[in-house]
């Protein structure tokens, strides 16, 4: 086993910006690895050639984490799914896979647990036990196979992410939680964002914050809340659509004849590579400590946040040199789609 990695995750939030890159159950949705709707991620195990190539993109566009995809990869979704049986072997597969990766460019393991959708508020002895477990039982093999530390993801409920936490502290892990802030303001047992934030802070939490749900415009005005309300570090990992006020998350975008744009009609509301960085750089100037991004993301976002915070990275090797285009890089006005198209096929 190969960790900690040299410099720890402490370490690197103390001298810089953590920069991450989730959105791997997406993204492999996209390219034909994983079946919208369960959004099991039989990749690890039926095409991990594909997943090694991911990781390997957000990790030459600068990414310091791996995180390693077990995202719904627990005991009820894979039951759903028919693959119980494949339980261990898909979790230990994704953590050794995100080892494989990190090794070729020095980054963090991140172990990753998710939302169970068997946690009940109204019963949160039973079904808290339920979670626990499942926890226990992916966490354990995480442990066995390497991490760094642990990424608890996408709670909607404080009592479930305080478990997450808690079974991360048993193990002796870092532990970074945060929530998906799918509502206006309040977890789904009730907690304000920013308190719920706090209270997993005086828990023992090392990174608090929020992931998924929220574009860059919704979820920075909670972010500014919860860096002034707690002392440990911060985690920001929007998912790079434009959501409003009027849709503070992508759950609830839909397009103009009132269909669902989520999960998978959600391009027309694809932030630009640009809109990514300038996120970056305003999560960073309100003391954001690692700064990501969630479902949605491609390489070329990631790479735009890192060089925006001032990261050269491996891909910036083929980063834009507009200048260089034999028509668009001549033409100082803005020119009409037409014609930039037949750019575009001159220069092709
Ligand atoms: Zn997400």
């Amino acid at each position: 086993m190969t960790r900690p990695s040299n410099r720890t995750l402490q370490q690197r939030l103390s001298e810089e910006v953590v920069l991450g890159a989730e959105g791997y159950v997406f993204e492999l949705e996209r390219r034909g690895y994983v079946q919208a709707g369960p959004f099991v991620p039989e990749v690890i195990l039926d095409e991990p050639d594909a997943l090694r190539q991911l990781h390997r993109e957000f990790l030459r566009a600068g990414s310091d984490v791996m995180v390693a995809l077990t995202y719904y990869a627990h005991r009820d979704k894979l039951k759903a799914v028919g693959r119980g049986d494949d339980l261990e072997e898909m979790n230990r597969q994704a953590v050794r896979i995100a080892n494989e990766i990190a090794a070729e460019g020095g980054a963090l393991v991140a172990g990753n647990i998710c939302n169970t959708w068997a946690y009940d508020p109204k019963a949160p002895e039973a079904s808290g036990a339920v979670v626990r477990a499942q926890y226990e039982e992916q966490l354990g093999w995480a442990v066995e196979e390497g991490v760094d530390f642990v990424i608890a993801e996408t709670n909607d409920y404080l009592g479930e992410a305080l478990i997450g936490l808690e079974v991360c502290q048993e193990l002796g892990l870092p532990a970074m939680v945060t929530f998906a802030s799918v509502q206006a303001s309040a977890t789904y047992d009730g907690y304000d964002y920013v308190e719920a934030c706090r209270i997993l802070a005086d828990h023992g939490a090392t990174i608090v914050g929020l992931n998924c749900s929220r574009g860059p415009e919704t979820m920075l005005p909670l972010l500014e809340a919860i860096r002034s309300a707690v002392d440990v570090a911060v985690a920001a990992q929007p998912v790079p659509y434009r959501t409003s006020p009027a849709a503070p998350a992508f759950e609830s975008l839909s397009s103009a004849d009132g269909m669902h744009a989520f999960p998978i009609a959600l391009e027309p509301f694809q932030c630009t590579r640009f809109e990514m960085a300038d996120f970056a750089v305003r999560a960073r100037d309100i003391g954001v400590n690692y700064v990501g991004i969630c479902c949605g993301a491609g390489p070329h976002h990631v790479r735009a946040m890192a060089e925006a915070l001032g990261r050269a990275t491996p891909a910036s090797r083929y980063s834009p040199a507009i200048e260089l285009h034999p028509v668009l890089g001549t033409t100082p006005r803005v020119v009409g789609q037409e014609e930039l198209m037949g750019g575009w096929a001159a220069g092709a």
